[in-house]
């Protein structure tokens, strides 16, 4: 099968995949670029704006509830309803029509698919080869990473991914992580301590030795509460 040939290829559409094809094509190079999920990556779709749509509800509740004691009297009625709803509005429903025609208006070439690297300058998505007279972008990001914590497995955990897109707050929950993203899935428990009958709020930076006795520890106090 004939490759087809381009000056660059990219591979992985997130922010930083976008911005170099983008502006690669901009600058009149011939430029295809692959992402087989959606273009824009993580960042407006399960990262840094819809969270941030997530912290500023809670931080208006938050505020809110500094009324009392400050300025009078303020009746608040929390609902998760409209933040999952304007999370669906920043993110068009997981729509990345808009950023794909902005790519193309640019004068890129893109194509909707899992990329592999086949040969040195060459790429293969479903079936489809590639050539790259000038070079290959790898700008794949990366993945949620799921802890190796002896019976996960068996249990339904989200990631931030589920946590961005939840509908409906869950009745109690348990944060794993402290870095970057955990506070952010973090906010979720400023509603479920609101609207629930139980909850575990569990952020964890320590080794896994610590980390595993800790949730231990907490789960027995849970069951015990
Ligand atoms: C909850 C949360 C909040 C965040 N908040 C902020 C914030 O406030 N500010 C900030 O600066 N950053 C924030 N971040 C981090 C930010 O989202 C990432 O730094 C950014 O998305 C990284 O961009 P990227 O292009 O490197 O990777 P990604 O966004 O992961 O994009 C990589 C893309 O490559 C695609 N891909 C992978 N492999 C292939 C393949 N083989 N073929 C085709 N496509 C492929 C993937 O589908 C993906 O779309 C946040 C992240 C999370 C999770």
């Amino acid at each position: 099968m004939a490759a087809q040939a381009h000056d660059l290829i990219v591979i992985g559409m997130g922010v930083g995949g976008e911005e170099v094809a983008g502006r690669a094509a901009e600058a009149g190079m011939d430029v295809v670029a692959v992402e087989r999920k959606l273009v824009g990556g993580e960042c407006p779709y399960w990262g840094c704006i819809p969270s941030k749509i997530m912290v500023r509800a809670g931080d208006a509740l938050a505020e809110a509830a500094r009324v009392a004691g400050l300025a009078g009297r303020a009746t608040v009625a929390p609902d998760w309803a409209p933040v999952a709803a304007r999370v669906r509005e920043a993110t068009a429903g997981w729509d990345d029509r808009v950023a794909v025609e902005r790519f193309e208006k640019k004068g890129g070439t893109f194509v909707r698919g899992e990329a592999r690297v086949v040969a040195p300058g060459e790429a293969e998505v479903d079936g489809r080869r590639l050539r790259a007279r000038r070079g290959i972008v790898l700008a794949t990001g990366g993945e949620p990473a799921v802890p190796p914590i002896d019976g996960l497995d068996r249990v339904e955990y989200w990631t931030n991914r589920e946590a961005i897109e939840a509908t409906e707050l869950p009745r109690s929950l348990v944060v794993l992580g402290a870095d970057a993203v955990a506070p952010v899935a973090a906010q979720l428990p400023r509603w479920v301590t609101i609207g629930a009958a139980g909850l575990l709020l569990l952020w964890l930076g320590a080794t896994a030795e610590r980390r595993l006795n800790r949730l231990r520890e907490l789960r027995q106090q849970f069951k015990e509460s």
